[in-house]
């Protein structure tokens, strides 16, 4: 999902899982539990993907709100961090990258 915002901003929801094993009462991808985890290809593809569609247009921000819960899918979603702050990865800059979770953070 790509979310408009003022001044030309242009976020991006990313996924982390297929399925969700929280169940956030107020969700439904969370009533179906959860089928697997992405691999760190399949997230990055997300953002190359969202490129495709919006062409010319730069994604500006990056939040991993879409289906699943990031801090389930640990080590793929710290990767997937790293190479969307890297400057020869993806290069936004870590104030433009978000992560929500439901509270598994300790
Ligand atoms: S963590 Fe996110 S995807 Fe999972 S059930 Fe809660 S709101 Fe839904």
């Amino acid at each position: 999902m790509l979310i408009p915002g003022p001044g030309g901003r242009l976020t991006l929801c990313v996924s982390s899982q297929v399925g969700c094993a929280s169940g956030c009462g107020f969700c439904l991808t969370g009533s179906g539990g959860l089928v697997r985890n992405l691999t760190v290809p399949e997230i990055v593809n997300q953002v190359f993907a969202a490129r495709n569609i919006v062409g010319e247009k730069t994604i500006s921000n990056i939040v991993l709100m879409g289906t699943g819960e990031p801090l389930s899918n640990y080590d793929a979603v710290t990767a997937f961090i790293e190479i969307a702050t890297d400057r020869n990865g993806i290069g936004l800059s870590p104030r433009k990258v978000t992560l929500s979770t439901c509270g598994l953070a300790p």
